[in-house]
C-alpha cells in the first residue's frame, strides 16, 4: 500500500480529474466534459470548435496557426458501469482508498484527458510564444460505433486541408507501471458474420435433413488449426476468435435449419484484409457447405515508424520513471486507426489498464501526476528543439 501525500491529492489535473468523472459520460453521451476542457482551453488562447455529428459530440481546439501540429487526443465518454451494487462505491463519484482513485472512466481515460489539460496549460504558462500549434481532438465516441467521432472530425479536418503532424492518444496503455508500454501501431480488425445454411429435420431421420452444425464443426476445427502468421518485427501473430455460435430450434428432437457464428481477426502487417477474407473463402470452399459469409472491416494495421515522436516519447517516459518503455502493437483497435491514415505519427501513451471497463475501475493519483508531467516533457521535446 502506498501512502497519498497531500500534495499529489491537490494536483491540478486530480481536481480537474474529479470534475470529470462527476459527469455521467455514458457512450455517447459526453454530458458536458468537452465544455468543460474547452472552457480552460480557452483560457489559454485556444480556438476550440465543437463537432457534433448524430448524437456524437467533438471537439476540436488548436493554440496556434502554423505548424507542425502536435495534437493530443481521446475520448470522454465511458463504458457503462454495470450493477452498480457490485462497485465499493459509487463509479460517478470518485473516491480514493489506498491511493487510487475509483470510478468509471477513471482509467480509461478521464485521467488521460486531465492529464493533457494541465500539461498543457504548464507548457503554455512557461512558453507563450512557442513554435507550431498545439491540439486537441476529443470525441464521445470510442467506446460505441464510432462512426460519428474521431474518423467524422479528421474528415472534416482533411477537407479544409488541416494536417496533424504528430498525435498522442491517452489511452490506459500500460500494464504493470505507469509508462511500461507505448504502443505505436496496431494490429488490424476484421469480423466474419457467417451463415450455414442446412435442412431441418426430425432427429431420428437425418437421412433426410441435413444438420448445419455437424457442417461446420469440421470448418471450424480447421480454422483454428491454421496458423495465420508468426508476427513480425513489429506486430504480434494474427489471431482468430470465434465470439458467437447460434443454432437449434430449442426443440431436443429437431436439427436445426441453421446456424451462424461470428468471429474476429486481430492482423497483422502480413495481411491485408482482401487476402485474409481471400484465404478464408478458399478453406470455406475445401469444405462441403452451404454458407453465406458478410464481412466487416473496423481498422486496418497502422504502424509509426522510429522517428521525432516516438524518440520524444520514449525520453519523456525514460526520464520520469528511469526505464524505457517497450514499443509495443499488441492490444485492441483504437482511434488512432482513424488518424495515422491521413499521415500522421501516433503514440499512446496513458495509465495502467489494468482496470478498465471492469467494476471498480480506478487509477493510481500518484500516477496522474506523473502521467501529467510525462506529457508536458513531450510538448518540449516536439515544440522547443
Ligand atoms: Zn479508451
Amino acid at each position: 500500500m502506498t501512502k497519498t501525500s497531500t500534495a499529489q491529492l491537490e494536483h491540478p489535473a486530480i481536481d480537474l480529474l474529479y470534475e470529470l468523472l462527476r459527469k455521467r459520460s455514458v457512450t455517447p453521451d459526453d454530458a458536458g466534459c468537452q465544455d468543460l476542457m474547452a472552457a480552460r482551453l480557452e483560457r489559454m488562447g485556444f480556438v476550440s470548435e465543437t463537432m457534433q455529428f448524430g448524437d456524437v459530440t467533438n471537439l476540436w481546439a488548436r493554440r496556434g496557426e502554423t505548424g507542425p501540429v502536435l495534437c493530443f487526443a481521446g475520448h470522454t465518454d465511458v463504458v457503462p458501469p454495470g450493477d452498480v451494487n457490485e462497485w465499493s462505491s459509487d463509479p460517478f463519484e470518485p473516491e480514493i482508498r489506498a491511493g487510487q482513485l475509483y470510478a468509471r472512466g477513471a482509467a480509461d481515460m478521464k485521467s488521460g484527458l486531465a492529464a493533457m489539460i494541465i500539461a498543457i496549460e504548464r507548457f503554455v504558462a512557461d512558453h507563450p510564444d512557442h513554435a507550431g500549434s498545439l491540439a486537441l481532438l476529443i470525441t464521445s465516441d470510442e467506446e460505441g460505433r464510432a462512426r460519428d467521432g474521431t474518423l467524422k472530425v479528421i474528415e472534416a479536418l482533411s477537407a479544409r486541408n488541416e494536417k496533424i503532424d504528430w498525435c498522442v492518444l491517452g489511452e490506459p496503455s500500460s500494464q504493470e507501471s505507469l509508462g511500461d508500454i507505448v504502443r505505436i501501431g496496431r494490429r488490424g480488425s476484421l469480423s466474419g458474420m457467417l451463415t450455414v445454411k442446412g435442412v431441418q429435420g426430425h432427429v431420428a431421420f437425418p437421412q433426410f435433413a441435413d444438420n448445419p452444425i455437424r457442417r461446420f464443426a469440421p470448418l471450424l476445427a480447421k480454422l483454428h488449426e491454421i496458423v495465420w502468421d508468426n508476427g513480425n518485427d513489429s506486430f504480434p501473430p494474427t489471431s482468430f476468435q470465434v465470439v458467437d455460435i447460434q443454432s437449434g430450434i430449442g426443440a431436443p428432437n429437431v436439427t436445426p435449419p441453421s446456424l451462424t457464428a461470428r468471429f474476429n481477426f486481430r492482423y497483422s502487417t502480413e495481411w491485408d484484409h482482401e487476402r485474409l477474407q481471400r484465404k478464408v473463402h478458399e478453406v470455406f470452399d475445401a469444405h462441403e457447405i452451404d454458407y453465406e459469409l458478410k464481412w466487416h472491416l473496423s481498422g486496418k494495421p497502422f504502424l509509426t515508424l522510429p522517428g521525432k515522436l516516438i524518440n520524444a516519447t520514449s525520453q519523456a517516459v525514460t526520464e520520469l520513471t528511469g526505464n524505457a518503455p517497450e514499443l509495443s502493437t499488441g492490444g485492441g483497435t483504437s482511434d488512432g486507426r482513424f488518424i495515422s491514415p491521413a499521415g500522421t505519427d501516433v503514440v499512446e501513451l496513458g495509465p495502467i489498464n489494468a482496470s478498465i471497463h471492469k467494476l471498480d475501475e480506478h487509477v493510481s493519483i500518484e500516477d496522474v501526476g506523473r502521467l501529467t508531467d510525462m506529457y508536458q516533457r513531450i510538448i518540449e521535446l516536439m515544440l522547443l528543439d
